[in-house]
């Protein structure tokens, strides 16, 4: 067979070969150890927590390293194209602090506006690139023409699985096509067969054969930054590189950009490990150097009802979509941490050691990533959140919050940050018993914050709860009488809470919980009670900060108010 006829025959169109797109894209000039990792997802809209961690390890080991994290949209399957997509990701993971150095971007207008010299940064732009270096393996007799029909691959399949073997084109099966004349792949060109390009695979045996009998089988040897040294039979199937459109498939589109695109380190789902063969033999057969592969691991979390293991469901989690985290409002750092302990089993206590630290200051590593499924749990979030939000200066909390207001609550918007005296009210109240020596931690997320300092607003005050079993109607207004008539904003926390316990001694409550818990008889309940019935009128509920503290941030006026309504 004369290749280069069959070369000329397939891809008449292309004039460039691997030489030219190997000036094209040099190898880039970087500092020793600098790694180039890139962020390769399909443009359907959706972006979930799996690509926000497998985005943080590139974006992580590229800046920490020098190097270079760039996006690049594979959007060769174009039924899955969605409008706006791009916008969607570059935002997403912005909105995470996660930021992309080069490849398909857009300006603040949402207009393309691509950065970098190995581009373009789009699959379904690098068609000629594809076709070169497929033209260059036909050539070389590494890869040709296959015209089976759906039913000749049905029948093939169907045989295979009667006989229990493994599916696909593959040795006696890849045969009938590989054996094909130039003729007669000319006769089918010009009569308009449709045909996909096939790699000419080297197959998985070694020739010899094992004592038992039964053939030895070739094994690659791969070393995964992530999970060490990985033994795999060779690959075996003349796998498509170009479909039947001329589009790559996603071994071919990988192994040429990442290529030509020079990325050092190549962070991807654990789904992948089983086409690892396939790819590597691809780098072989166009004498490409292959990449560190970081092969993640899912992430699992426990269901819900059976108490196992299972991987996060698009269906039936909710919390694998990014957008989950907006609405509710989690801020960015408190979903980086956790991520982080989750990706790297020595960041908690690295945490411990440097709790003021940013985390940019923790050294991210792959071999401290787990290689089995990456446990999430919303709770350990939700704990990590609360340590988060501690550290974020007031003020700064109070911005985030009216951001994320703007965007998901608009009705409060202005309620919370339409002036500079509501600004400042706002971060008086996040700030609240934040500076204790045991700092509360009640703030978990936006919408939680929101509807945990509700009260504060009178349009959103509501008393929530009931007064005590110990305390009675007639009993509850006599108390807010007294303190009302009692109360001077500028008593200092002791006097003020000596002037509650005047007020239950005198109507015949302990001063104190455990004289009233020896003695039960002798008093209709004690001081506690007494003061959860201020409680409930000035916030509405029988949990929260401390109350001498929420009414110097209400005022005089406002808790008075509060007071008054109760009393009739
Ligand atoms: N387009 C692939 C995906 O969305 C990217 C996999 C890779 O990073 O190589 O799964």
């Amino acid at each position: 067979m004369d290749y280069n006829r069959l070369a000329e025959l397939l891809f008449p169109d292309i004039d460039k070969t691997p030489e030219y797109y190997e000036n094209l894209y040099p190898e880039r000039s970087m500092a020793e150890g600098a790694m180039v990792t890139r962020m390769g997802p399909s443009p359907t809209g959706f972006i979930h927590l799996g690509n926000l961690y497998g985005a943080f390890v590139d974006e992580r080991m590229a800046h920490q390293s020098g190097g270079t994290f760039y996006l690049r949209i594979e959007d060769t399957d174009d039924k899955r194209f969605v409008e706006g997509a791009v916008e969607t990701i570059v935002s997403s993971l912005k909105f995470f602090d996660i930021n992309f150095d080069e490849g398909a971007l857009l300006d603040k207008d949402g207009v393309r506006a691509d950065t970098g010299n190995y581009g373009p940064y789009f699959q379904s732009e690098r068609g000629p690139v594809y076709r070169a270096f497929a033209k260059s393996l036909v050539q070389q007799g590494l890869a040709y023409p296959c015209f089976l029909t759906e039913e000749e691959l049905s029948a093939i399949r169907e045989e295979q699985e009667t006989a229990k073997e493994t599916t696909g084109i593959y040795g006696k099966y890849a045969e009938k096509s590989r054996s094909l004349s130039l003729d007669e792949i000319k006769s089918n060109i010009e009569s308009g067969k449709p045909y996909v390009v096939r790699l000419k695979s080297d197959g998985n045996l070694t020739g010899q054969m094992k004592e038992d009998g039964t053939p030895k089988l070739r094994y690659i040897t791969v070393h995964d930054a992530i999970r060490g040294k990985l033994s795999m039979p060779a690959n075996n199937q003349d796998v498509i590189i170009l479909k039947a459109t001329g589009i790559p498939t996603y071994h071919f589109a990988h192994v040429v950009d990442d290529h030509l695109m020079r990325t050092t380190h190549v962070v991807r789902g654990e789904e992948w490990l089983m086409s690892l063969p396939i790819h590597i033999e691809l780098f072989e057969k166009l004498g490409f150097e292959p990449p560190t592969y970081c092969h993640t691991a899912v992430l699992m979390k426990l269901d819900d009802e059976t108490g196992n293991k299972r991987k996060l469901s698009k269906r039936k989690d909710p919390e694998l979509s990014l957008d989950y985290y907006r609405q509710k409002g989690y801020h960015p750092q408190a979903v980086k941490e956790y991520l982080l302990t989750i990706l790297n089993s020595n960041f908690e206590e690295w945490r411990a050691e440097n709790p003021e630290s940013s985390i940019d200051d923790f050294t991210f590593t792959t071999e401290k990533m787990s290689s089995g499924g990456a446990l999430f749990d919303l709770n350990k979030l939700n704990d990590i959140s609360k340590d988060v939000l501690l550290r974020i200066p007031a003020p700064e909390l109070a911005d985030f919050l009216i951001e994320w207001a703007r965007e998901f609550k608009p009705s409060v918007a202005e309620l919370l940050g339409g002036s500079d005296d509501a600004k400042a009210y706002l971060a008086e109240i996040l700030d609240l018993g934040r500076n204790d020596k045991k700092p509360r931690k009640d703030l978990v997320y936006a919408s939680q914050i929101f509807d945990f300092i509700s009260y504060f607003y009178d349009d959103y005050f509501l008393i929530r709860e009931q007064i005590p079993e110990e305390v009675s109607d007639e009993d509850a207004v006599e108390i807010l009488k007294k303190y009302e008539a009692g109360y001077n904003h500028s008593d200092d926390q002791s006097a003020w809470f000596d002037k509650i316990r005047d007020i239950a001694v005198e109507m015949g409550y302990a001063a104190k919980p455990k004289d009233y818990k020896k003695h039960p008889e002798e008093y209709k309940g004690h001081v506690g009670h007494v003061s959860t019935v201020i409680r409930i009128a000035v916030m509405g509920r029988s949990q929260s900060p401390d109350v001498w503290a929420i009414q110097q941030i209400l005022g005089e006026e406002r808790t008075r108010q509060r007071l008054n309504a109760l009393i009739p």
